[in-house]
């Protein structure tokens, strides 16, 4: 080997190492990014309905820690059906190079309170949170999914609200899309409804939306949510519209 490339071997492959190839920057587009996901509720909340109830603060107003969430009419509960997505989003997501960090650890355990879920999003400066969900409506003809913005309260940036508008059309789109239920039939205009009564929009400091795959109390929607299959269209789907947003890529 020459000298000059006894020098300058270490230096090339260092950057081989530091500057990824084009290649890889296509297959991982989320590398740097980092995404918090927020599955709804936990599988224990059940059985600590106190500690569920204590009242925290939600921007606006008072409301329970956090809720028990809805369930289908053969007893599949929410809080595992946004658990079980997550992972499947975690693992989509992980794969494009995204950080991933979640808001609870098991589907075993109790809350934690919106105020926590919110505040760990805020901690990290998350480049996106996402907070997984399933509706319960009463009317088993009220079907189909919407993403839910947040309307500008008094403390919140307009920013943080364009930001998460952008992020909500971006999963609007891609559940539009490539999702396994339709746009509701219920809420909001387009699948995309603003409110201000949520603390995990009105506490967050960085673009956040909740995604509500569908009605768990539809015939329709429920053998969607309850199935493996159907679980991971919809991480797929979400999957698309965080990469969508993240990267500004139509993929
Ligand atoms: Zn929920």
């Amino acid at each position: 080997m020459s000298r000059r490339l006894r020098i300058l071997g270490p230096v090339l492959l260092a950057l081989l190492v530091v500057v990824p190839s084009a290649a890889a920057r296509a297959e991982t587009p989320l590398e740097g990014r980092v995404v918090v996901l927020d599955p709804g509720h936990n599988g224990g909340n059940w059985t600590h309905p106190g500690a569920i109830a204590h009242e925290v603060w939600a921007g606006t107003h008072y409301k329970p820690c956090d809720t028990f969430g809805a369930r289908t009419a053969n007893d599949y509960r929410e809080a595992a059906h946004n658990w079980d997505v997550a992972l499947r989003l975690r693992e989509l997501l992980r794969a494009q190079g995204a950080r991933v960090v979640m808001t609870r650890s098991s589907n075993r355990g109790v809350g934690p309170c919106i105020t926590e879920r919110t505040a760990i999003g805020n901690r990290v400066r998350a480049d996106a949170v996402l907070s997984i969900h399933a509706d319960g409506a009463p009317d088993d003809d009220l079907r189909g999914f919407h993403v839910i913005v947040p309307a500008r309260v008094s403390g919140q940036s307009a920013r943080m609200v364009s930001r998460s508008n952008a992020l909500g059309t971006a999963i609007r789109d891609a559940l539009r899309d490539h999702g396994p239920t339709p746009v509701s039939n219920y809420q909001g205009t387009d699948g995309i409804v603003a409110r201000a009564d949520l603390g995990g929009l009105n506490l967050s400091t960085v673009p956040k939306v909740f995604s509500e795959i569908g009605n768990m109390a539809s015939r329709h929607d429920a053998p969607i949510i309850e199935s493996p299959a159907g679980r991971q269209q919809e991480a797929e789907a979400l999957a698309i519209g965080l990469v969508r947003f993240l990267t500004g890529r139509r993929v």
